[in-house]
């Protein structure tokens, strides 16, 4: 069976480009004795928005794999698909991140509901979960509120699998399951009852992505409950490993937290837990890189810095539309956008600061990082002058690539 590693992290690279940078991320953590395997993923919803193929993630990364002599694994990841959009995928993936999300809420039937039930009389009443202090209670209603809410999406889950199975030879690829593009969180509680339904369905559940408490917007730090995230964060590693021993789910199953990239402020959390349960852990970074890409071309003189600003300038036009789709995942404030009289007289590494996610430096925007963020599909319209302006300022990129990987993620996550 294909396993993922103890330790996997998604990167994103809109424009295939990076992949090198990113990789020498991974290359400096294992010289410090941390392996992590890197995940290239890239969503439908992107390659849509740029006119990419899913080859060109493998492509890409295959190419810096072979440069760097990189002798451990890798995977690339065909994010959040469904059964409509799985086809283009099935080539170039070995990892698939089945969202079912949509399916959450929809009503099952009465026999389905009934046949689950009788299926699982251990989740009736009072639940002993190592590592929970206080044991978890479920009511006979409250089982079934669950069930009600989450089996079809399990249901769905399944049917993607088999899809994926049926194509590509069971155990040939990685399976995650991903509920995160929703409304409300997942409690633990709901979790277990997840994972039950997962493994009925015979889903070689490598990996889970639950929406946690708190908001997770695109590129910037976390908001919510740090308390409250620690305990559930807690609480769903041992479900995991309740879950693993009690249903047969492979044993190397763990948590996979869409972060939307950034958020400093749960990396320690999220060390300390894992490293206290021994657990495995999936990061998924949104493709921030591309901000990494903008950073660089500020840095890199008048030319790189009048595309960022030209971009800059048709992100403000077009706002609703870019925003639109990530209406759930980013909080701009549109009196915090600075206007184009005010961008004209920036410099290089008056951009550069504004972008730059560092939360204490005085120039630093996160309302138009955010922007930015979400205006990629503008440089895939440039075109050339885009990514001839990458490939001519590779060096002063790849370096702000490596350096955000590297210091600001994968070091609090991984290293402490
Ligand atoms: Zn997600």
């Amino acid at each position: 069976m294909l396993r993922l590693s103890r330790f996997s992290f998604g990167v994103g690279d809109r424009f295939a480009h990076q992949a090198t940078a990113q990789l020498k991320a991974f290359q400096q953590v294992l010289s410090e004795g941390v392996q992590i395997i890197p995940v290239w993923n890239k969503s439908n919803r992107e390659h849509t928005f740029i006119g990419s193929q899913p080859a060109s993630v493998r492509t890409a990364a295959d190419l810096a794999i072979k440069q760097a002599g990189w002798t451990l694994p890798w995977h690339t990841d065909a994010d959040h698909i469904r059964l409509e959009t799985v086809d283009r995928f099935l080539d170039s993936s070995d990892f698939f991140t089945i969202d079912v999300a949509d399916s959450i809420g929809q009503q099952p039937s009465q026999e389905a509901i009934s046949r689950f039930l009788k299926n699982h009389p251990e989740l009736f009443g009072n639940l002993h979960i190592a590592g929970i202090e206080e044991s978890i209670f479920l009511s006979g209603d409250a089982l079934a509120q669950i069930v009600t809410k989450y089996l079809v999406a399990a249901q769905e889950a399944g049917r993607i699998y088999r899809y994926i199975a049926n194509k590509l030879g069971e155990g040939n690829f990685i399976a995650e399951v991903s509920m995160d593009e929703t409304d409300f969180p997942q409690t633990p509680q709901e979790l277990l009852v997840i994972l039950a339904a997962l493994a009925d369905e015979r889903i070689a559940l490598q990996t889970i992505a639950p929406k946690f408490t708190g908001r997770f917007n695109k590129g910037v730090d976390y908001v919510g409950d740090l308390d409250r995230f620690a305990k559930e964060f807690q609480d769903d590693l041992c479900v995991l490993a309740h879950a693993v021993k009690r249903y047969g789910l492979p044993d190397n199953l763990k948590l996979s937290v869409h972060s939307g990239s950034d958020k400093y402020s749960i990396y320690p959390i999220i060390r300390q837990a894992v490293a206290k349960a021994q657990a495995g852990l999936h990061i998924k970074t949104a493709g921030t890189t591309w901000l990494e890409e903008l950073i660089g071309l500020s840095e890199s003189g008048d030319e790189g810095t009048r595309l960022v600003r030209d971009i800059y300038a048709t992100a403000l036009e077009q706002i609703g539309s870019l925003t639109e789709p990530y209406a759930s995942v980013i909080d701009i404030r549109m009196s915090e956008l600075p206007d184009l009289n005010t961008v004209e007289k920036w410099d290089g590494h008056r951009w550069a600061n504004t972008l730059r996610h560092i939360p204490t430096h005085p120039q630093y925007n996160s309302n138009v990082r955010q922007l930015l963020h979400v205006s990629f599909k503008l440089a895939a319209k440039k075109g050339t002058r885009y990514t001839d302006l990458l490939k001519e300022h590779s060096e002063i990129i790849g370096r702000n690539v490596y350096e955000n990987l590297y210091e600001r993620h994968m070091r609090p996550l991984f290293l402490g």
